[in-house]
C-alpha cells in the first residue's frame, strides 16, 4: 500500500513487509520513507492547513459524518485487515471498529462546539471599559505517531479532533501494523483532500525527523515511555501530548464481589493478548480471599480459546510478533526463578503466549516493575488496605487503576490516594469511553485525549480586546 501525501499516492524504492503474526504470511508491503519524503509531507500539510482554516465548522462536521458512514460500510473489511496485521481476535477488531466509528462521531459533534468565551477585563485593575473575548484557533500541522496495539482507534483519536479544529495532519503509523490506518486515511482523503498525509518508515528515522521539524506545530504521540521521552526531548517548543505505557493495578479487598473481580481480570489482563496500555498488570489482593479468587480465576482463564484470530470463536490471539512473545516468556520465567508460581499458562507457541496466572509475585520483580505487554495476570498478596495502596503507587506509571470493594470509605480512600489519571471503583482499569478525559499521571503521559480534551490540546487561545472607553 502506498503512502498518501498531498492527496497523491507516494511510494519508495525501499519497502517493509507487513506480516500476519498468526502464520507469518506477508499481507502487503509499505514504503520505507526517508527524510525527503517526510519533508514533502511537511510541505503538503502546511499547504492543506490554509485550506482547512477557511472551511466552516458546519462543513467540517458534515464531512466527518460522511467519513463515519463510509467507515460503517467497510466495518467488516477493516476489521479483517486489522486482525490480519495485529493478530487480535476478529470480535475484538470489530469492537475497535465500533469504537473508531464512535470516536469519529464525537469529533463530528465537537467540530461545532469549539467556543471561546467573553472575558471580563473590568475585573482587573485598569480594565474598565473593555470588551474582550477569546477564540480557539488551530495550531497548524499536527504530527500523529501511533502504536501497533489499537492502531485504528488510537490514530483516529488524533486525526479526528485535529481535523475537527482545522489542523492538517501527518500520520506516522506503526511499522508492524500500518495498513488499517493507511486504508482509513484513504477514506478521509475523499472528504478532506490533502488534509491527512501518511508517512510510513521507521520511527527512529522519519518519526524522529518529523518531531524535530520547525514546520510542525504539535506532536501527538501514543506509545512507549522510552520513545515518549525521546520525543519530548526533541520537540523543542512545540505542544506535545504523550499517551504512554501503563502498569495498572487492580486492588481486590476482602469484601469484594469475587466473581466480578475475576471477570475484571479476564477482560483486563487478557484482552488483545494483554497488549493494552490500560491492561490489568498487577492484581493486588487481600490475603483473606486470595485462594478463592485464584481458584476461580484459573478456571475462567482456562476457558479462553486460543486459535486463528479470524475465527469468531477465538478469544485469545497472538502477540504482535514471536519476538514480543519471547520477551514475555523470558519475563515470566525470571519471575518463576525468583519464587513466583504459575497457576495457569506459562507456555509459548510461536507468537502465541498462553493466558497466564502467576501467584506469589512480589512488587520488586521485573514482571511488575516494568510494563509486561502480554497476557499475564500477576497476583501480589497483601494484608491490608495501606499495603495495597502503597504497592499500587510504588511504580513510575500512573495511567488507570481499578478497585474492587463494597466498602464505601475504602473505595473513597483508594480514589483519593491512588496516583493515576483514572480510578474506577468495581471496574478494572481496562475500560474507556471515547469521550472521557484519558491520560496518565507520572511517566504514563502528558496531556489528555478524548475528543473534547484532544481539541483543547490542539488549539491555541487568542484574546481580542476592544477599548470602548
Ligand atoms: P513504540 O515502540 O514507542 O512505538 C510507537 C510509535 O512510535 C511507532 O509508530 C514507532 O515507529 C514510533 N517511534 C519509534 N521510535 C521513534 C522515534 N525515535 N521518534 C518518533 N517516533 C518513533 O510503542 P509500541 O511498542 O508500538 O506500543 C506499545 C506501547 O504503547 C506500550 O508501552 C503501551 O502501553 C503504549 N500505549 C499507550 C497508550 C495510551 O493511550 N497511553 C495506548 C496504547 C499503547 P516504528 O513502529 O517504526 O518503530
Amino acid at each position: 500500500m502506498d503512502m498518501l501525501i498531498g492527496g497523491k499516492h507516494v511510494s519508495s524504492d525501499d519497502v517493509e513487509e507487513v506480516k500476519n503474526p498468526y502464520n507469518g504470511e506477508i499481507i502487503d508491503t509499505v514504503p520505507i520513507a526517508h527524510l525527503q519524503t517526510a519533508d514533502l509531507a511537511i510541505m503538503e500539510a502546511n499547504k492543506a492547513k490554509d485550506v482547512l482554516i477557511e472551511m466552516s465548522a458546519f462543513k467540517i462536521s458534515n464531512k466527518l459524518y460522511n467519513v463515519v458512514e463510509k467507515l460503517k460500510e467497510k466495518r467488516q473489511e477493516f476489521a479483517e485487515l486489522l486482525t490480519l496485521e495485529v493478530g487480535k481476535p476478529i470480535n475484538e477488531s470489530l469492537m475497535e471498529l465500533d469504537r473508531s466509528i464512535e470516536t469519529l462521531k464525537l469529533a463530528a459533534e465537537e467540530a461545532k462546539r469549539i467556543y471561546g468565551e467573553s472575558v471580563p477585563l473590568d475585573a482587573g485593575l485598569n480594565g474598565k471599559g473593555f470588551f474582550a473575548f477569546t477564540q480557539r484557533l488551530p495550531l497548524g500541522v499536527v504530527v500523529a505517531i501511533t502504536p501497533f496495539n489499537y492502531p485504528l482507534n488510537l490514530t483516529i483519536h488524533k486525526i479526528a479532533p485535529a481535523i475537527a479544529c482545522k489542523n492538517a495532519v501527518i500520520v506516522k503509523p506503526p511499522t508492524e501494523a500500518p495498513l488499517t490506518v493507511m486504508k482509513f486515511c484513504e477514506l478521509l482523503n475523499e472528504e478532506f483532500p490533502g488534509a491527512v498525509n501518511t508517512v510510513t518508515g521507521y520511527g527512529s528515522e522519519v518519526g524522529n525527523y518529523l518531531v524535530s521539524s520547525p514546520d510542525v506545530d504539535k506532536i501527538s504521540f501514543t506509545g512507549s515511555i522510552t520513545t515518549g521521552l525521546m520525543i519530548s526531548q526533541r520537540a523543542g517548543m512545540k505542544k506535545v501530548t504523550l499517551e504512554l505505557g501503563g502498569n495498572d493495578p487492580m486492588i481486590v479487598l476482602n469484601d469484594a464481589d469475587i466473581d466480578k473481580a475475576v471477570t475484571g481480570v479476564i477482560n483486563g489482563a487478557f484482552l488483545n493478548a494483554g497488549q493494552v496500555c490500560m491492561g490489568v498488570k498487577r492484581i493486588i489482593i487481600d490475603n483473606g480471599i486470595a485462594d478463592e479468587f485464584c481458584e476461580k480465576l484459573v478456571k475462567e482463564t482456562e476457558k479462553l480459546v486460543m486459535g486463528n484470530p479470524l475465527d469468531s470463536k477465538t478469544t485469545l490471539g497472538t502477540l504482535i510478533s514471536e519476538k514480543a512473545a519471547i520477551q514475555v516468556e523470558e519475563t515470566v520465567n525470571n519471575a518463576v526463578n525468583d519464587g513466583a508460581k504459575i497457576l495457569a499458562g506459562g507456555i509459548r507457541e510461536g507468537a502465541f503466549y498462553h493466558a497466564t496466572v502467576i501467584d506469589n509475585v512480589t512488587s520488586d520483580m521485573d514482571l511488575v516493575v516494568n510494563e509486561t505487554f502480554g497476557p499475564v495476570a500477576p497476583i501480589i498478596r497483601v494484608n491490608n488496605l495501606d499495603e495495597a495502596i502503597g504497592i499500587a503507587n510504588n511504580t513510575d506509571y500512573g495511567l488507570q487503576a481499578g478497585v474492587f470493594t463494597n466498602d464505601y470509605s475504602a473505595a473513597m480512600r483508594c480514589a483519593k490516594e491512588i496516583e493515576a489519571g483514572t480510578v474506577f471503583i468495581n471496574k478494572q482499569s481496562t475500560f474507556r469511553t471515547d469521550n472521557m478525559p484519558f491520560g496518565g499521571f507520572k511517566n504514563s503521559g502528558v496531556g489528555k485525549e478524548g475528543i473534547k480534551y484532544a481539541v483543547a490540546e490542539m488549539t491555541k487561545t487568542k484574546l481580542i480586546g476592544l477599548n470602548l472607553r
